[in-house]
């Protein structure tokens, strides 16, 4: 029999006559949570607990990867989705959580986390209301105690009185007694296998010798699950296996290491405890706030899924994402990508901002996905389809960035073309010809990032590397050729189409052909052209792309052609370089006729993201298209380093890695992100965590170089990698004390000054 303790059980009582809890009106609900005229009602069924395990021995676990038991008893790991070449979702299991369903024959479920103390109960209901009025399908909140776990029962019954019957989800962390409490009031617990049976994290290395010593210590893990897992399949309850890369246990961290095998490994040996009671009303999550880590995570458990034959869905997000533009574009990075892949049956954007604002982009992102399905969209299964054959060979169990051969300088060129592109990852802007007027030029030149002195323009660390001009200033236009001359003297390329070079040749330019024109001249360059770029749409036969190689163009565009599935013609491009050996710089050159910062953001997250994760791909180019234009090339070229950062290839700021803030954060998390930022946001090569609380944050840090963590109310303590270096040090003192402390590591540069500079005559 299973031990619950006297306490567990007089509090649970307690909290539920308490909050008469789980006892929703009459009446059903429609999207948002509202009340809506059909009658659901939640049942729940008694059950002999004696027929299921009560102890490690007895449970019958997954066998293990490391050991390569798994390969002899379930075969080797194959297929990750469901067709790698058309989206197709992944057929998951139905899983209930009150009136809503998780799964594949439902639309993917929008949720999103309050930030009030939870036990503030009238904060939280209001702030429930306006995220189900939002359109959001489930929110869920912390549970920290015994008190907030009080508090959502109080909560669930508010809700339910203002005709509210959105579910709840409690997160728990480090407390499996309160778990079974709270699961009295609300309908889902997500529980972290990082720290729910584990306890504190304590980051002391552990060696296992054996795998049986690894897997003697599944004795506390079962003790701790088994009473929940009882509970929740006698309630109806739902939970969620959310492992975070962060946050591994260090006993997984000892065993696996810090890796998505660890994250998968670790989820694993949780629904094997549920599956032992015959439980399988759960969903797994693999975050990371890195979206390389979040995308081969969910893949790899996705990969083992099928081979063990298990269709629990998947809850997408990543973890700690920021704000923003940059927030939304590093969630749609990984969620995007996954969502492409037909995986994923929910999600959450983690935004540092209020839970209302995570609305638009988590919709989008589900939109888009649902859009680029094949059996819902005809045009999309048409452009899918009309992709030529080819063969994946992608490796989804690591990453290998594809690293185009950078460029040299030739003998005799007066432009130095190994500044055109970045080994890194490139940014390209494009341009239109009026921005190179003598009143435009000094403004031209800040938007793509260079620094002036006395008028003259020179790269800094976050300046495009080339630009893009589909139409050249007339050769007459004095002041305008000068200023392209000056960018070129600097390194900067200046890539034009091939016909319109014929018509106004420049001089050192580099010209843009199509890959065919390229093969029927042999690569003939107009006249001043210096070297070739080759524009492939993605309709060409495999022969005629692997004449690149014959060709040995400075870089190859890849704009595919409207008719064809982005991303799948991108990647058979890029299985064609891999099987013919070419190495050419790939430029994705990326149209978008967007009008709003956010959406575009999402856009590059979603459709150029999603190849450069898997290492496809050397940089980005960004044009718009379309009668207006919406957006300043300053804002494009940010977006694009954006994207290079998101994508873990190029950094040109601090990288910021900022909770979304819950009912455990104990400082005001926006304005205290935003300070950080303006102190420190100069640093490329940096991260600076910032994390709510002492609870969760020093384990969801993950590699961040230091940390600013909130401990009690008014103090935070300050972090150098996984190490407490300052403590307690007040509220108001901490953004000062953490520069400090950055100088200190010798890892602080000053901000540079925006210099005053008389205007210079543009003309030379
Ligand atoms: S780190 Fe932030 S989001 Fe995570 S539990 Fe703490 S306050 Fe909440």
């Amino acid at each position: 029999m299973t031990y619950i303790s006297p306490y567990a059980v007089a509090a649970a009582i307690a909290l539920a006559s308490d909050a008469r809890a789980f006892v929703p009106p009459p009446g059903g609900v429609s999207r948002g949570g509202r009340l809506a005229p059909t009658t659901t009602t939640t049942t729940t069924t008694a059950r002999n607990m004696a027929t299921f395990p009560d102890s490690a021995s007895d449970i019958l676990w997954t066998p293990s990867w490391k050991t390569g038991d798994r390969d002899l008893v379930v075969g080797p790991l194959g297929k990750y989705c469901e067709d790698l070449y058309s989206v197709s979702r992944r057929k998951t299991r139905t899983v209930t959580c009150g009136p809503i369903k998780f799964g594949s024959d439902h639309p993917i479920v929008r949720q999103t986390m309050a930030t009030t103390d939870t036990a503030n109960v009238d904060a939280s209901i209001e702030q429930i209301i306006r995220c189900a009025d939002k359109g959001f399908d489930l929110v869920r909140i912390t549970v920290q105690g015994k008190r907030e776990a009080n508090a959502a029962a109080k909560i669930r019954e508010g809700l339910f009185k203002r005709g509210y019957t959105i579910p709840l989800c409690a997160d728990m962390h480090f407390q499996p007694v309160v778990a079974q409490l709270v699961a009295d009031a609300v309908e889902k617990i997500r529980i972290n296998p990082g720290n729910f049976a584990d306890g504190r994290k304590d980051f002391d290395e552990k060696v296992y010798e054996s795998e049986d010593e690894y897997v003697k210590e599944r004795e506390y893990l079962v003790e701790a699950m088994l009473p929940l897992v009882r509970k929740c399949k006698d309630l109806g309850r739902c939970m969620r296996i959310g492992t975070n890369h962060g946050s591994l246990s260090s006993r997984v961290l000892s065993y696996y290491g810090d890796t998505p095998r660890g994250m998968v490994e670790s989820a694993i040996e949780f629904a094997d405890i549920c599956r032992s009671q015959d439980y399988h009303n759960f969903v797994f999550s693999m975050k990371a706030s890195n979206p390389l880590v979040m995308v081969q995570s969910y893949r790899l458990l996705a990969s083992e899924m099928y081979r063990l034959d298990w269709d629990y869905p998947l809850h997408l997000g990543v973890t700690e994402a920021g704000e923003g533009e940059d927030g939304r574009m590093k969630s749609a990075v990984g969620i995007g990508t996954i969502l492409a892949d037909g995986l994923g049956d929910t999600v959450r954007v983690s935004l540092t901002e209020d839970p209302e604002y995570e609305y638009e982009p988590c919709n989008r992102l589900s939109e888009m996905a649902e859009s680029r399905l094949a059996s819902m969209n005809p045009d999309a299964a048409a452009r899918q389809s009309a992709v030529r054959t080819y063969v994946d060979t992608r490796d989804i169990t690591a990453y290998a960035r594809r690293v185009g051969d950078h460029p040299t300088r030739r003998d005799g060129e007066k432009v130095d073309a190994s500044l055109f592109l970045n080994p890194n990852g490139s940014m390209m802007s494009a341009v239109r010809p009026f921005m190179l007027s003598k009143d435009s030029a000094p403004y031209l030149y800040k938007e793509l990032g260079f620094k002036t002195a006395v008028g003259m323009p020179f790269k800094d660390i976050a300046t495009s590397d080339s630009i893009f001009m589909r139409t050249l200033p007339s050769s007459d236009d004095v002041d305008a050729r000068s200023a392209l001359r000056r960018m070129m003297e600097v390194g900067t390329g200046v890539i034009v189409p091939a016909d319109e070079l014929e018509r106004n040749p420049l001089e050192n330019a580099v010209a843009l052909v199509s890959l065919a024109d390229a093969v029927a001249t042999n690569g003939k360059l107009p006249a001043g052209a210096i070297r070739l770029a080759v524009e492939i749409d993605g309709s060409e036969d495999d022969a005629t792309i692997a004449k690149v190689k014959d060709l040995d163009p400075l870089m190859v565009s890849i704009c595919i052609s409207d008719g064809l599935s982005q991303l799948h013609a991108s990647r058979r491009v890029f299985e064609i370089f891999k099987a013919n050996g070419i190495t050419v710089p790939a430029i994705h050159h990326y149209r978008t006729n967007a009008s709003d910062s956010n959406e575009l953001a999402l856009e590059l997250g979603t459709r150029v993201g999603s190849l450069l994760v898997d290492g496809n791909g050397d940089g980005i180019l960004i044009e718009q298209v379309g009668e207006s234009v919406n957006f300043s090339v300053d804002f494009l070229r940010n977006a694009g380093f954006s994207l290079l950062q998101g994508c873990r290839m190029r950094n040109t700021k601090t990288e910021f890695v900022s909770c979304p803030s819950c009912g455990r954060t104990l400082f005001d998390l926006q304005e205290t992100t935003a300070q950080i930022q303006e102190a420190t946001g100069h640093l490329p090569g940096v991260t600076v965590a910032i994390m709510g609380c002492i609870v969760n944050g020093p384990g969801e840090m993950a590699d961040a170089d230091f940390g600013y963590v909130g401990t009690l109310p008014g103090k935070v303590d300050l972090y150098y990698g996984k190490e407490v270096v300052r403590k307690n040090v007040p509220n108001e003192d901490a953004v000062d004390s953490l520069v400090n402390l950055i100088k200190s590591y010798g890892m602080w540069k000053d901000k540079e000054e925006e210099a005053v500079e008389e205007e210079v005559p543009i003309a030379a």
